[in-house]
C-alpha cells in the first residue's frame, strides 16, 4: 500500500462500508433527475437503492482492504456522500471487513471511495 494515498484518502485503500450491507446503499434525498444518472445496471430490482451482489456494492470496483473505488462517484447516492473516514458507520465497517478503525478523520480526505 502506498502510504501517501492511505493518508489523504483511506477510502482509496478501503471501500469496507460499499461492502458492508445490500441495504446500506440505499436512495434516500435524491431527486430523480439525479437518480436517472445512475446506470440501470446499477440499481436494484425495486428502484430503492443500488444493486448488491451479497453485501458488496455492484458499483465497487477493486478489492476491499487494498484498492477501490466507486464506478459511479460523481452520481454516488447521498448516503455515500455523508459517510465520512472515522465515523461511526465507517468504524462499523472496517472491523466487518477486519480494518483498523480510523481515529481521525483527515482534513483532506473526501467521502469514501473518492
Ligand atoms: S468511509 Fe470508512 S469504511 Fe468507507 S471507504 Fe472510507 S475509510 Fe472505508
Ligand atoms: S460509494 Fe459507490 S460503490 Fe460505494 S456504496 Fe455508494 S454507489 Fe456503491
Amino acid at each position: 500500500m502506498n502510504p501517501t494515498i492511505a493518508i489523504e484518502s483511506p477510502c482509496q485503500a478501503c471501500g469496507a462500508c460499499c461492502s458492508y450491507s445490500s441495504n446500506w446503499p440505499r436512495f434516500t434525498t435524491e431527486e430523480d433527475a439525479a437518480l436517472d444518472l445512475i446506470p440501470e445496471k446499477f440499481v436494484n430490482e425495486r428502484l430503492s437503492g443500488m444493486r448488491c451482489e451479497g453485501d458488496r456494492c455492484s458499483a465497487l470496483s477493486g478489492k476491499v482492504g487494498e484498492t477501490t473505488s466507486c464506478l459511479i462517484y460523481a452520481m454516488r447516492p447521498e448516503v455515500c456522500r455523508t459517510c465520512m473516514p472515522g465515523d461511526v458507520e465507517c468504524a462499523m465497517a472496517r472491523k466487518r471487513h477486519g480494518l483498523p478503525v480510523l481515529a481521525v478523520v483527515p482534513a483532506n480526505a473526501g467521502n469514501h471511495t473518492a
